[in-house]
């Protein structure tokens, strides 16, 4: 049994936690935060303090992927999460209208996930962790204990108090103070790189009336607009949000951050106008921005910079929140830690090791993939601003134009249920281009669109120069 220190009690910590004592490890978890969770969803929503977590109360979907990464590994926190009223949620919730063949297919299960509140989702999984897992709130942890050969024995509380462990476990998310406390101790420097997610999101939550349903979604939960895009989130007791996310350089449309601009621009939306008209607003709108993709590894040129310490989640990577893939790429992290540990707990050196490769090969294309459709983005979405006609030749990752894909996805069933695995991270881009006529039936629909004069469907809803006449 080895004694392991779970730095940071988020959704992470506490996942990564509860996986490794499920070996019989002996895990605490140190949280800074000295709040523990309230006793129903609602007051986590209402009063639970968490400052170390600054999008605490944003929206938050889980991906298919995430769940199932619970259902594997940590079943009794799936149930949690049912328990504490997250609703089940399809990514498929509604196909583009241009798709005419809406019959569904014999797999559509793997697009199901659960939805709540992030306070719902966090109260519930530290609850499922409680029983095994010792948790210390109030406990910031200021440093590392290390030794002159790189390992690290423990961790140096704010109080100047002391706890050695066998393997400390990073879970501080995207703010960890690691690399710092690495140099203060005078390793080598961790190798991280940071770039601008370059988005700024403008979130209001909202509440179905007495006695009234939320109001059905009529299109998918990420909706691109030209220089502005709109993500829903379903929520737990009756509760959803709807968000309009902004390049964070385009200064004209920070005014949406005013409610009365806001509220404007999405009644303007057809397709999403009735999700503010069919509740109350239960929040103002919620500013988010700075968020970066950013990432890091402890190990350099195959050699360790210290041993005995592993970054978690949002410590290692942190990506930007449009595509939701924040929680389901540390849930599957969390599997990666366990797995490393059960084989390899006794070796720190071979963990540090084994823990990079499988990172590397298992987290790492996702993360990329993920800086690639944001710049993709950003790129279209800042020729709008300068008023160039958004690039569409730029190649995606499997070879394919991804203008010919983005386009028939929106006509054929079968091409946006391959387009939504990829998002949703359920298969990866490259095994998706590969698979047996897909490629052809992508080209196919592109030709015929070149042939026909067919354009892509896009959502209807108000253009550049509108929003800017409505903010003047
Ligand atoms: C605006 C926004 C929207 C998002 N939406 C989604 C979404 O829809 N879907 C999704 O999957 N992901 C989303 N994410 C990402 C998601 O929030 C993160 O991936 C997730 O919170 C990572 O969990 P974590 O446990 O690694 O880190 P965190 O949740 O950040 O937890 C870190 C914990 O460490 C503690 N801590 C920090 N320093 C110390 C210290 N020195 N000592 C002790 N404790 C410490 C903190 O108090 C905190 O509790 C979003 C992110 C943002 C910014």
């Amino acid at each position: 049994m080895a004694r392991i220190v779970v730095i940071g009690g988020g959704l992470i910590g506490f996942a990564t936690a509860l996986m490794v004592a499920k070996q019989g490890h002996d895990v605490t978890i140190l949280e800074r935060d000295p709040a523990p969770p309230p006793g129903t969803p609602d007051e986590a929503w209402d009063h639970w303090e968490r400052q170390g977590v600054m999008q605490f109360r944003q929206p938050h979907y889980l991906l298919p992927q995430g769940l199932r990464v619970l259902e594997e590994h940590l079943p009794e926190m799936a149930r949690a999460i049912r328990n504490a009223g997250a609703i089940p949620h399809t990514m498929l919730s509604a196909l583009p209208p241009g798709i005419t063949d809406r019959a569904p297919r014999p797999d559509d299960g793997k697009f199901l996930t659960v939805t709540a509140r992030r306070p719902v989702l966090e109260q519930a999984m530290a609850g499922a962790a409680g029983r095994l897992v010792e948790v210390r709130r109030g406990a910031r942890v200021s440093g590392l204990l290390t030794t002159r050969s790189r390992q690290v024995t423990g961790v140096r509380l704010h109080n100047n108090m002391e706890l050695l462990a066998d393997l400390v476990i990073d879970a501080m998310g995207r703010s960890s103070p690691l690399p710092v406390w690495l140099d203060a101790a005078g390793l080598y420097e961790v190798a991280e790189r940071a770039d601008d997610a370059g988005f700024t999101y403008y979130s209001r939550f909202f509440r179905a009336r007495p006695g009234e349903a939320p109001p059905a979604p009529l299109t998918g939960n990420l909706t691109p607009f030209d220089c502005y895009s709109i993500r829903t989130t379903p929520g737990d007791s009756g509760t959803w949000s709807v968000t309009v996310s902004i390049h964070s350089q385009d200064r004209a449309l920070r005014r949406l951050r005013d409610e009365r601009h806001w509220t404007r621009l999405v009644s303007e939306c057809p397709l999403h106008a009735h999700l503010i008209a069919g509740g109350e607003p239960v929040t103002g709108v919620l500013a988010a921005g700075g968020t970066v993709n950013r990432i890091r590894a402890i190990v350099r040129a195959g050699v360790p910079v210290a041993t005995g310490v592993l970054s978690v989640g949002d410590a290692w990577a942190c990506t930007n929140p449009s595509l939701g893939r924040g929680m389901t790429l540390g849930l599957m992290h969390a599997a990666i830690v366990a797995e490393a540990v059960a084989d390899h707990v006794k070796d720190p050196f071979t963990l540090a090791l084994e823990y990079d490769r499988l990172t590397r090969q298992r987290l790492l294309p996702w993360y990329r993939n993920t800086v690639y459709l944001d710049s993709q983005r950003i790129a279209q979405v800042a020729a709008v601003i300068q008023g160039r006609s958004p690039s569409q030749d730029v190649p995606d990752l499997a070879g394919a134009p991804l203008r010919d894909l983005a386009a028939a996805m929106t006509w054929d069933a079968d091409v946006f249920r391959a387009f939504m695995e990829m998002i949703t991270m359920l298969a990866p881009p490259q095994e998706i281009m590969t698979r047996p006529g897909l490629a052809r039936k992508i080209t196919e629909a592109a030709a015929l669109a070149t042939a026909g004069g067919r354009d892509p469907w896009t959502a209807p809803g108000p253009t550049r120069a509108e929003v800017l006449k409505m903010l003047s």
